[in-house]
């Protein structure tokens, strides 16, 4: 299988060669140049496969010129012990057709695990393919759970560096402390004095910067990114939407030949979109509901068609999606065009140039077809993370706790009530402010230290703190850089010339 970009002016290449380049030389993402199928067999015995043969079969599909063998190294690198438990990603059922897909139960604590845990394995099978001796120096672009997952994933990993950019003030103090004490040899972390957009652009106008790359090139690195416009970060994400199927029928939550709906909190549109591939691939989901914060540019364009990012930039309580340029509707808008890159490009331009673009209505309809959208403002969050926790006792975080208010609104706006899955994107303990703020009240949670908070909701829900969480606060602090957005690839140059 070759991939393609959906700029269409770059050649096709190997799944190793995309996920080694990150993004296509035209500025492009990379794509299948077909989409496979599903087989039968998997469809038909889906409850009887654990995660990692899961993995094989659905990983098989995508990466062609990967071996069996090769695979199934990789995958039991990634989801073993890192993982607290052996489903991986279990599904909590709250109520009769209410389940949570638990997808933090990695060594970071957030749904970025599932795929940076095996993403370095998969680039090292890449590497050794192409006869790269040069070394991989990864571009990661975080609002927060990304750069952490990438920094554990990569940490001395030989051959490999990693360069994490974070918006200084929009991260939640944990998020923080788990970067700035990263260990590891080949680390970096760097807070930028602006926000994820900006960290973003930066990243990719020097993955896109030819010049740039060839200097590098001659120094002996080249680049890659760690971010979900990686090929090889959205396809791992696929196979917990087939465990999550597994499971409801499994728990008989859903019977066989039953559809269902998936709920994502929704930033750069990666993991929604990989829901939607699991459905392209055969996953029974009727519905996919993009759920946003504040930041509502995604709301705004699947209900109305237009693309606007000229907007105010909220900092909210669920910092992993304050995002106003979602990378990854690049994918997704490639279908919506029929497959035609000059479309993509020409609505690409349109977004740098103006920072806007309008569907067709045909395109529009296409779209609605599948996704369904609503957003939570900051009050309704907290309310929804209190809510779920006297109906069902159960601890959400504040992204998760979008992806259930915005659950309600699409009940109550259409009356579907088959069974959903909401994808549970990351612990509470992460965001200890936003869910003290609702299970005791505003004040404690501004005046109470976030360590002492994390104790205090432990005890209350009965849920213990992940062992990496709580250590945190003990360690060294080993990454201090602070810099304006504009000095992202002369600070790039400064780590690289060590
Ligand atoms: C990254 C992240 C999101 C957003 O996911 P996208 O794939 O960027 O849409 C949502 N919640 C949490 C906790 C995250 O870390």
């Amino acid at each position: 299988m070759r991939y393609i970009s959906t700029r269409g002016r770059s050649g096709p290449v190997t799944v190793g060669e995309a996920f080694l380049n990150g993004l296509a030389p035209d500025g492009g993402l990379f794509l299948p140049e077909s989409f496979p199928v599903a087989p039968e067999t998997l469809v038909k015995t889906i409850t009887d496969w654990n995660y990692q043969e899961l993995a094989s079969v659905i990983l098989g599909l995508f990466l062609t010129d990967y071996t069996r063998q090769e695979l199934a190294a990789c995958i039991k690198k990634a989801y073993g012990e890192q993982f607290d438990t052996p489903a991986v990603t279990p599904v909590a059922m709250v109520g009769e057709n209410l389940g949570f897909l638990e997808l933090w139960h990695g060594p970071t604590c957030a749904f970025k695990d599932l795929a940076l845990q095996l993403l370095p394995h998969l680039l090292g099978v890449a590497a050794e393919k192409s006869q790269r001796r040069q070394e991989l120096v990864l571009l990661v672009a975080t609002s927060g759970d990304t750069g952490k997952a990438a920094l554990e994933g990569f940490r001395d990993v030989p051959g490999t560096k990693v360069i994490v950019f974070f918006p200084e003030d929009g991260v939640s103090t944990v998020q923080k402390r788990q970067m700035i004490t990263q260990e590891g040899r080949n680390t970096f972390v760097v807070g930028v004095r602006g926000n994820f957009d900006q960290a973003q652009a930066g990243v990719k106008a020097l993955l896109a910067d030819g010049r740039f790359r060839e200097e590098m090139a001659a120094a002996g690195k080249s680049f890659s990114s760690a971010n979900s416009i990686n090929w090889g970060r959205l396809v791992p994400q696929l196979v917990y939407y087939f465990k999550a199927w597994a499971e409801l029928l499994r728990q008989q939550a859903l019977a066989p030949g039953e559809t269902f709906n998936v709920v994502v909190p929704t930033g750069n549109f990666g993991n929604i979109l990989a829901a939607y591939y699991g459905k392209k691939l055969g996953l029974p989901i009727h519905k996919l509901i993009c759920a946003s914060n504040q930041n509502n540019v995604l709301t705004d364009f699947i209900r109305t068609g237009v693309y606007n990012r000229n907007r105010h930039f909220y900092q909210t309580i669920s910092p992993s999606m304050d995002i106003l340029v979602s990378s990854n509707l690049e994918r997704l808008l490639y279908e919506l065009v029929g497959e035609d890159p000059r479309l993509v490009a020409a609505y690409m331009d349109q977004l740098r140039r103006d920072g806007s673009y309008r569907l067709t209505a045909e395109e529009k309809a296409s779209l609605e077809e599948n996704f369904w959208a609503g957003f939570a403002s900051e009050r309704e969050t907290t309310a929804a993370i209190k809510a779920v926790y006297d109906r069902y006792h159960y601890l959400i975080d504040p992204h998760t706790a979008v992806g259930y208010k915005v659950y309600e609104d699409y009940q109550e706006a259409t009356g579907d009530r088959r069974p959903v899955v909401i994808a549970a994107t990351a612990s509470p303990f992460k965001f200890n402010r936003g869910v003290a703020a609702a299970l005791f009240s505003p004040e404690v949670a501004e005046q109470t230290d976030e360590f002492v908070l994390m104790e205090k909701l432990s005890a209350a829900s009965g849920v213990p703190v992940p062992p990496g969480l709580s250590s945190l606060k003990e360690k060294p602090i080993r990454h201090r850089r602070v810099i304006e957005p504009e000095a992202m690839a002369e600070t790039v140059r400064k780590i690289l010339d060590q």
